[in-house]
């Protein structure tokens, strides 16, 4: 038991040295022998379980039945055709499906945490997986722990282990503390374990397990698989489906009663039933949709987003405020100190009189209250502490030596809420405390007259309206130090030494990101810890706030009541001296004014506003792995642009994911359409079930994926962000889907009972004799049917591709897919139509020339008719 042993034992055991861990060659060979620190997978779902999770439907073994009447009955080319639509069908639901799968697997590993650990005397960041026992961690606060860990150092560590005990309240933990005996898991205060949460401090620690040999690695086995999460259009798509299914098999069964009671042949009135009825369901609907989902994450992956819940990809497109944390984000977290504030002298950093022996105070406290690594080789670290850091040595000041000659002996870290930061330092028998923070958070705590609190804030506005970001340092000197004393006792009376003003160049991309944003009606909200004059200088510059009273601070914020706030939210663009709980209050007003919301966050205490968001944004580089876990994207670059490129392939998956299903839709209403039409005026039937089957293979995959591939619509940041109420059917799309069903299932008829006119030498298509007809002028007409129906559905796809615009201004040849799956089509069809012993099996006729031109001119007409109503809205 390793909380029973001291870290000296502890790492002789592990056979590990905690100045410099381990070596990497042993690294690997302990890798080899232990394995990766990962769960063992769940099993996988094997190739057979996913192609019986096609089949299992009812309409399948339906046609399944249908197949055997077929045979049983002699018609064997039917049955064969039937069986072979079936495992055509399944096979691509199959690869449609694992493809889906394996996006969202690669995905998943793109998300792991990282580790920090020491290797051959180096600080390295490796993946979590890679972590083994004996390596030594370093852990600070916001993130997961990679192992389970025999701690070594603690400064005021605290550790959130509700996911392994259920207790969501931080423990406190103490490297130096060795239990006697055995202990639960609560109990055991040198150890944190694997995949619970450090949330304060920062600690080092030596890895004990990996795992499955973790304690949470014991219990994984038991906590069940993931449930797979359905964007909010899947779930609409899951409720159409049934209503469409529903529907089509309602259709189906009254198509089978008039046909039956008309006297046709009860047979084939069955096989054409349910081969419509499978026809008419959009089957193929939810993989297409995972698919254009999964491709378009991939895209967004390319361009520094990683989308961690599906859903987001969605919710993105219809986002209508951004909110962006602005240091990193809007901002390029390059700081450096410009102007310094010191015992009353306002000067330049490049001053000669910085080096003063009465500023050294002021120097070494800015470098010693400071976490920073700054040495010629080496900057690591927060940007505005190394920035600190960079000053004094511009002064004359090198932090390494000053951490050497005062010891640190205590310290309170920097957090976002309180704004500041605290040392304490032992020197020569002396005791010192170094504070430096927010000037609005270290003015009530020091010594000074009236007089000197207004230079000092006329000096910090001069700064801020430069927009550069203020730290005020103060220190004092105590007589002695002992571990109760609070931060109320430390933090008072004390000595002023002065204030640093950094700037922090905006990033160049950003304004052209937020010009965009304003074009497609989305806008842009500052969040940030800072100075509000400051903040309100850098929005001003990058266009995000005109006027001051576009600002608004968190103690505003906390005077108002939540209505007020939702009154006043709207017109605020810059949120600053923000406390994370002001960020919920933020996002909940936005939300309640109806407005869908991302939000950016890095911090511990950022995850509750990232989950309430409607969008979750984390920073990949800086953020900490809480909010990365609570986020529904992360970004690898914390790049706002990058926000507003994901907004934007948001927008485009959602419009390409429309294309797809209104193309289907509005096919498989066509061919009801035709046949009900046809056997309601007591006509024979146009097609047979193996057409109807064999149509709905050739249109319902390939181009149906095609348009959910269609390249990006340049224009698609033009428009106002979509409500996410909106339906599929929304801006007429319903009114487009019905009238193009309409179209092509008149088209059909008119080919139909044209063929038929033209075969039974009636004298026209209003004096067929329908009770009469030869079996040859019957396939003859079918056949000119069945390429209409699939033709001009083929080219019907070309119609999807935009609302507005003409085929040559879409560029006809920019989804190349769309236009081989067309090729393909047409192809096929006249393989079977020509070929004899296709032609044979699919019970067709060879087609003459006059035929082919008159079916294919038919075939173009959705195209024309779709051409000039776009031209006509053009014009008018
Ligand atoms: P954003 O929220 O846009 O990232 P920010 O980085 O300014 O902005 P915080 O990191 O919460 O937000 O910082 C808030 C304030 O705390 C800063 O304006 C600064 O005055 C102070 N501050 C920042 N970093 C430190 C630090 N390392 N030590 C002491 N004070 C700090």
């Amino acid at each position: 038991m390793w909380y029973t042993k001291d870290t000296e034992r502890v790492s002789i055991d592990l056979e590990t040295n905690t100045e410099t861990g381990l070596t990497n060659v042993e690294a690997k060979k302990r890798l080899d022998q232990v394995g990766a620190n990962e769960f063992s997978e769940h099993k996988k779902e094997s190739i057979f379980t996913l192609f019986f999770r096609q089949i299992n439907s009812l309409l399948i073994y339906i046609l399944i039945g249908a197949a055997l009447i077929s045979a049983f009955v002699g018609e064997y080319s039917d049955a064969i055709i039937i069986v072979l639509v079936i495992l055509l069908n399944t096979i691509i639901g199959v690869i449609q499906e694992s493809k889906a799968e394996k996006a969202l697997e690669e995905l998943k590993k793109m998300t792991t945490p990282k580790a920090i650990v020491k290797r051959d005397g180096m600080t390295v960041e490796i993946p979590s997986e890679h972590v083994v026992p004996g390596d030594i961690v370093i852990i600070d606060a916001g993130r997961f722990i990679p192992a389970d860990i025999r701690l070594i150092e603690t400064a005021n560590f605290q550790v959130e282990e509700s996911s392994l005990t259920g207790e969501s309240v931080p423990i406190d933990k103490n490297a130096d503390w060795v239990a006697a005996e055995e202990l639960p898991i609560a109990d055991q205060r040198n150890m944190a374990f694997m995949s619970t949460l450090s949330s304060y401090g920062r600690a080092i620690g030596i890895v004990v397990n990996t795992g499955m040999q973790t304690e949470i690695g014991k219990i994984a086995n038991l906590l069940g698989k993931q449930e797979k999460e359905q964007t909010p259009l899947q779930k609409k798509l899951a409720e159409l489906g049934k209503i469409l299914g529903i529907g089509a098999v309602i259709v189906s069964v009254i198509i089978f009663l008039i046909g039956y009671f008309q006297g046709r042949d009860v047979l084939d009135m069955f096989l054409i039933s349910v081969s419509l009825a499978v026809a008419a369901i959009p089957e193929g609907l939810p993989a297409i949709v995972t698919i254009v989902l999964a491709l378009g994450v991939q895209r967004m992956i390319e361009r520094q987003a990683v989308v961690r819940k599906l859903p987001a990809v969605e919710t993105l497109g219809a986002v209508s405020v951004i909110c962006s944390d602005k240091t990193g984000t809007l901002t390029q977290n390059k700081m450096t100190v410009t102007k310094v504030y010191v015992n009353g002298n306002y000067l330049s950093m490049n001053s000669p009189l910085l080096k003063q022996r009465e500023y050294s105070r002021f120097f070494e406290a800015m470098a010693l209250c400071n976490d920073a690594v700054f040495t010629e080789e080496e900057h690591s670290g927060d940007p505005t502490e190394i920035a600190l850091v960079a000053a004094a040595h511009v002064a004359g000041f090198e932090k390494q030596i000053l951490d050497k000659n005062y010891e640190r002996i205590f310290e309170i870290a920097f957090d976002s809420d309180r704004k500041m930061m605290t040392t304490v330092h032992h020197h020569g028998g002396r005791y010192f405390v170094m504070v430096k923070g927010a000037l609005e958070s270290i003015l009530p705590k020091i010594r000074v007259t009236t007089l000197e609190v207004d230079k000092i804030k006329n000096v910090a506005n001069e700064m801020s309206a430069e927009a550069l970001r203020v730290l005020a340092i103060a220190y004092k000197e105590i007589p002695t130090f002992d571990n109760s004393m609070t931060s109320e006792d430390l933090e008072k009376e004390l000595i002023f030494l002065g204030l640093t003003g950094m700037i922090d160049p905006p990033r160049e991309e950003v304004k052209a990101s937020i010009a965009q944003c304003k074009q497609a009606g989305i806008q842009t909200i500052m969040i940030t810890g800072d100075n509000q004059k400051t903040a309100f200088a850098i929005a001003k510059d990058l266009g995000i706030a005109n006027e001051e009273i576009e600002s608004m601070s968190g103690s505003e914020i906390d005077r108002l009541s939540e209505s007020e706030l939702c009154e006043k939210v709207n017109k605020i663009r810059v949120f600053a001296r923000v406390s994370p709980e002001h960020k919920v209050k933020i996002v909940k007003a936005l939300k309640t004014n109806e407005r869908i919301v991302a939000m950016t966050g890095d911090g511990v205490n950022d995850a509750p506003s990232l989950k309430q968001a409607d969008v979750g944004v984390a920073m990949g580089k800086g953020g900490t792995d809480v909010a990365k876990g609570a986020a529904d994207i992360v970004l690898t670059d914390d790049n706002f642009a990058t926000i507003v490129a994901a907004v934007e392939e948001g927008r485009n998956i959602y419009q390409n994911i429309k294309k797809s299903i209104l193309f289907l839709l509005s096919c498989n209403l066509g061919e009801i359409i035709t046949l009900f039409i046809a056997i309601l005026l007591g006509w024979p039937a146009p097609l047979s079930a193996i057409h109807i089957l064999w149509i709905n293979l050739i249109t319902d995959t390939l181009p149906a994926i095609s348009l959910g591939l269609d390249p990006d619509d340049p224009d698609v940041m033009d428009q106002q962000p979509r409500s996410i109420k909106e339906s599929i059917f929304a801006h007429g799309s319903g009114m487009f889907t019905l009238l193009y069903g309409l179209l092509i299932g008149s088209l059909t008829l008119f080919a139909f009972v044209t063929g038929l006119n033209y075969y039974t030498g009636a004298p026209s298509i209003f004096s067929i004799d329908f009770s009469n007809i030869s079996k040859d002028a019957l396939v003859h007409a079918q056949t000119m049917a069945f390429v209409t129906l699939s033709i001009a559905q083929l080219f019907h796809s070309l119609n999807l591709r935009s609302t507005k615009k003409s085929l040559r201004e879409v560029g006809l040849f920019t989804n190349k897919f769309l236009l081989v799956s067309i090729f393909v089509g047409i192809a096929l069809q006249a393989l079977l139509v020509n070929v004899p012993v296709f032609n044979d099996i699919f019970d067709l006729h060879i087609l003459s020339l006059k035929d082919w031109l008159f079916v294919l001119t038919l075939s173009l007409v959705p195209i024309i008719f779709s051409e000039l109503s776009k031209a006509w809205k053009r014009i008018f």
